[in-house]
């Protein structure tokens, strides 16, 4: 059985058939809302929030005779993420209209792309288990996003409804995978994956709360061997990767049930209920001859010069996977940690600028994996609301490597500077932190030591090797953590076998 697979065991009423396996088919839709300062196709604003109704103009409200203008900021950020998947760029591509009627939507219609979509034919590489694995993209279009339905209280017992047109004509672009993913944490990895790489070439900050990055998933399952697809739901209404993964493992057993008791998986659209956590069928599937996509007669077809590209190609910065690999031949780190520290560009920034400053590329790892990204978690903040600037933290470093204070007095003197901000010298000064590597003071506690316990050192000297633990104990104690541990081993040898 495959790591992914899901067995279901038989009820007690029918044991005579053998259990089977399943395997999940996952495809991901993905929106992501782009920063562009205006909207696809008109002047407003494009900002996220602001007074109701406020970003809008007779184009985005669809009022009878304005025209839509293109935004070409759009399509550059398009065509950006586009190259970033490998995916080949259409010089020629169509606008089309997506009709439907809803009341966020002014216009009776939204501006999308169909048969001739920006994009097509690309891929993104996600590590699951180890090993790597490429998921298919089947195509990357444009399309601008609906308004916001305020509802007074919940959706049930609402008396009335507010609509919101600020969001009405923001850029999207929307990201389709292949059936390509097989189990919930794949989904969750080509998310993350996908949100890193926006985020690198900010044109979208990524935010699944604030709806700026959204996902609809596909799925279905089917016996393992089997060719066919199973019928699949479409989930919607996630708004976390948590949720996304929660939402695909309830379906995923959702869909086996069914299938277990002879019940057939019926084709619709599900909505996650985080509360209850759980999917409930939301309307039946639409398919895509119910919109009556028709090519926008008052858009011009989009057209994309190849060197446009190139020039759109000459400003990528380097992507995640590309700089995960850098980190480990560059640094000698591990994959596993590299993945973590080039998670963000300002992450993976940090580390290189601690590196640059004391040259301990695995010491600043460490810390950065360990005490940093931790202390960040508990507080809830990003690397950019760090308290210890790189140059504290590659001086910290530094002063363990030139052995002005112990390993394990860094520790402390990190908590201070996480809490106060204050540079580590000035720490380890005032707080007199300083490792004492004095030979003569370390020599005169040793004999202190010696003094007061004459038995053991006259056991030690009969062959009792191991109290010499002891002894460095005692030496440590006496100077409060602070002496060089190397040096009392060392001194303490001596005078123990000078007798
Ligand atoms: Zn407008």
């Amino acid at each position: 059985m495959g790591p992914n697979s899901v067995t279901v065991r038989r009820g007690k009423k029918d044991n005579t058939r053998k259990t089977r396996d399943y395997e999940s088919i996952i495809g991901l839709e993905v929106h992501a809302q782009l920063l562009t300062r205006a909207k696809i196709f008109c002047g407003c604003s494009a900002a996220f929030g602001g007074e109701p109704n406020t970003h809008t103009c007779p184009v985005c409200t669809g009022q009878p005779g304005s025209l839509p203008v293109l935004n070409v900021k759009a399509v550059e950020f398009a065509i950006k993420m586009a190259l970033a998947c490998h995916c080949a760029i259409s010089l020629l591509s169509l606008f089309a209209r997506k009709n439907y009627f809803y009341p966020d939507l002014p216009k009776g219609y939204q501006i999308s792309q169909y048969e001739y979509p920006l994009a097509k034919d690309g891929y993104l590489e996600i590590t699951a288990n180890g090993q790597g694995k490429r998921i298919g993209i089947i195509r990357i279009h444009m399309e601008e996003d609906a308004g916001k339905l305020v509802h007074e209280g919940t959706f049930e017992s609402s008396a009335s409804s507010l609509v919101d047109f600020n969001r009405t004509g923001v850029p999207l672009i929307e990201i389709v995978s292949g059936p390509d993913i097989r189990s919930p944490q794949e989904a969750g990895l080509y998310l993350r994956s996908l949100r890193d790489i926006l985020r690198y070439l900010e044109i979208c900050d990524g935010d699944m709360e604030k709806g700026s990055f959204r996902c609809d998933a596909n799925v279905s399952v089917r016996p393992q061997g089997q060719r066919d697809f199973g019928t699949r739901t479409e989930l919607k209404n996630m708004n976390s990767f948590r949720h996304v993964e929660k939402a695909l493992e309830y379906e995923i057993k959702r869909q086996i049930a069914l299938l277990e008791t002879g019940e057939e998986v019926v084709q619709e659209t599900r909505l996650w209920d985080e509360e209850r956590e759980r999917t409930l069928p939301m309307r039946g599937k639409e398919e895509a001859h119910d919109y009556r996509y028709f090519p926008d007669p008052d858009l011009v077809p989009l057209e994309v010069s190849k060197a446009w590209i190139e020039e759109i190609r000459d400003t990528l910065p380097e992507l995640p996977a590309e700089k995960k690999e850098r980190f480990v031949r560059q640094y000698g780190i591990p994959e596993y940690d590299a993945a973590i520290l080039t998670a963000s560009q300002s992450l993976a920034n940090y580390y290189e600028e601690c590196v640059k400053l004391c040259g301990e590329a695995k010491t600043v790892s460490n810390w950065m994996m360990g005490d940093l990204l931790r202390e960040l978690k508990k507080d809830d903040r990003e690397i950019e609301e760090c308290p210890v600037p790189p140059k504290h933290l590659a001086s910290m470093v530094k002063m363990v490597k030139d052995g002005v204070i112990s390993g394990k007095i860094a520790k402390t003197v990190f908590e201070e500077m996480y809490r106060s901000g204050i540079a580590p010298e000035k720490i380890v000064q005032e707080k007199g932190l300083i490792q004492l590597t004095d030979v003569a003071k370390i020599q005169r506690i040793i004999q202190g030591v010696l003094e007061k316990n004459p038995k053991l050192v006259e056991n030690y000297q009969k062959g009792k090797e191991q109290l010499l633990g002891f002894f460095v104990g005692q030496v440590m104690r006496a100077t409060k953590g602070k002496a060089n541990p190397k040096l009392v081993n060392e001194l303490l040898k001596k005078s123990l076998s000078k007798g």
